[in-house]
């Protein structure tokens, strides 16, 4: 009995330790789930393969203002309240700026924004803020943020740029050599230039850091008077990794060495920017006989155009590339095989698309900004596999492919033409190629004129990182 008490008291002593480990545990392993759930929300860092969440769109107008606003959201509270908070401020004053004034007079407030990313996920956007409050012009500011999408970080420019003042000074000298090469008809030709370019942080405050360059943005006043616009200048990261900090400096492989892309034909965009603009794209090729005679004619028209080759074409057809972008065309991704790549497994698509950026980058030393999905087939995962790339599809599709007549492409596209269009059409048929420059001659005679999707974006008259695009217009 004695013997059973002891043994009971042991082991119901036993069973109470048993008991007290188990509550420990519990509570230990209570916190290692609190501890995995606060990792994994606030360390790991997420998918962040989408690099512009979405954009927020404000319209409001009356008889005594119009507001017309876009601003990126990148699903980062601090800095999506940071750029909310300078809009809904920019806003309210707007309006009591307007109570002080002539109420018989309309009044804009303008926010738009460009933005670009490189991938060393740094990301970053460029708002502008456009007012109007009567006067010869609108008021303008520009503001720039950074965002490191991987670590979920605000950036600033020093944290990119060595700030010293050797960054500066190498700045002012490639700016100012290349707005002269580039812009020369459009800078002020006094001391206000010199001052435009003095190498102080405020005169390059607006950069936008791409995957192979530089964007160098100059508003208006700076360095030239407000007609000359928005103007900027591409730098190569090989021309400036020594004064990046080393986060952000790319290795960039010069490949371009034994291509002599340096006498490229590049128009100036201002002395056509107000004339009727049609934008031609011709899909599939190169192919060695019609795309010659294309290009022939295009060049004896003036005119200029977008080429979405093959990657699988590329290496064989090389010296037609090269041709084509230093005759001044725009040079575009068709993807490596022409499959539908909304059938393809994400390794594929990759494989598809990076393969020909490769081959085209290799031979024309800049990486293509510009997609056509083979067929118009894409979905969100195709463009978030896409490494930031614009993808164009078109408006008019002459359907060359199946006519191959040269009297029903060329009614095709003089019935379709129209300022603002992108037509679609294949540089492999003899039948388009006579069509496409018989066409040319005569709408050049009304007026038009034939521009390659890079001439576009430089005119601002599309926007990259912002979908797709089958059409353009003009912005201000
Ligand atoms: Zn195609």
């Amino acid at each position: 009995m004695y013997y059973n008490s002891i043994l009971h008291r042991v082991g119901s002593d036993r069973m109470k330790d048993v008991f007290m480990i188990g509550k420990k545990g519990l509570i230990l392993l209570s916190l290692l789930v609190l501890l995995i759930i606060f990792i994994s929300l606030f360390i790991i860092p997420k998918d962040k393969s989408i690099k512009i969440i979405t954009d927020k769109n404000v319209i409001e107008n009356n008889e005594n203002y119009n507001i017309k606003i876009s601003y990126p959201i990148l699903n980062d509270k601090t800095i999506d309240d940071k750029i909310k908070k300078l809009v809904d401020e920019t806003i309210n004053d707007f309006k009591e700026e307007v109570k002080e004034l002539d109420s018989s007079k309309s009044y804009d407030l303008n926010i738009e924004y460009e933005s670009s990313d490189n991938n060393l996920n740094l990301y970053s956007i460029h708002l502008i803020i456009y007012k109007y409050l009567g006067g010869a012009h609108y008021n303008r500011e520009d503001l720039v943020y950074y965002y490191n999408y991987k670590i979920n970080k605000e950036l600033f420019w020093n944290d990119i740029l060595i700030d010293d003042n050797k960054t500066l000074d190498r700045l002012a000298a490639i700016s100012k050599e290349k707005l002269m090469l580039e812009y020369k008809d459009y800078l002020y030709s006094d001391e206000s230039l010199n001052n435009g370019v003095k190498p102080i942080k405020d005169n390059f405050k607006i950069i936008l850091f791409n995957n192979d360059n530089i964007k160098v943005v100059f508003p208006p006043f700076q360095v030239g008077p407000w007609s000359s616009g928005n103007l900027k200048i591409n730098v190569k990261y090989k021309d400036l990794n020594d004064w990046i900090t080393k986060n952000y400096q790319k290795t960039v492989e010069d490949t371009t060495a034994n291509n002599d892309i340096s006498s490229r034909s590049v128009r100036n965009v201002f002395d056509f920017q107000n004339e009727k603009l049609i934008a031609l794209t011709f899909d599939d090729g190169p192919a060695r006989k019609t795309t010659t005679k294309l290009l022939n004619g295009l060049k004896e028209r003036d005119a200029k155009v977008t080429f979405f080759v093959l990657g699988s074409r590329v290496n064989p057809m090389k010296d037609l590339i090269l041709r084509a972008y230093k005759e001044g065309h725009t040079i575009g991704n068709h993807t490596y095989n022409h499959k539908n790549l909304t059938n393809l497994n994400d390794k594929e698509v990759i494989s598809e698309i990076n393969d020909t950026n490769y081959e085209i980058e290799k031979i024309i030393g800049v990486k293509p900004k510009y997609i056509r999905p083979p067929y118009g087939s894409y979905n969100e995962r195709i463009i978030n596999l896409s490494d930031g790339m614009t993808f164009v599809l078109w408006i008019v599709d002459t359907l060359d492919w199946q006519s191959r007549s040269v009297n029903a492409v060329y009614n095709k596209i003089i019935e379709s033409a129209k300022e603002g269009k992108i037509l679609l059409m294949h540089d492999l048929y003899e039948t388009t190629v006579d069509a496409v420059l018989r066409a040319i001659d005569d709408l050049s005679k009304e007026g038009y004129k034939f521009v390659s999707l890079e001439e576009l974006e430089r005119m601002e008259f599309i926007t990259l990182s912002k979908g797709y695009i089958s059409s353009f217009k003009r912005n201000h």
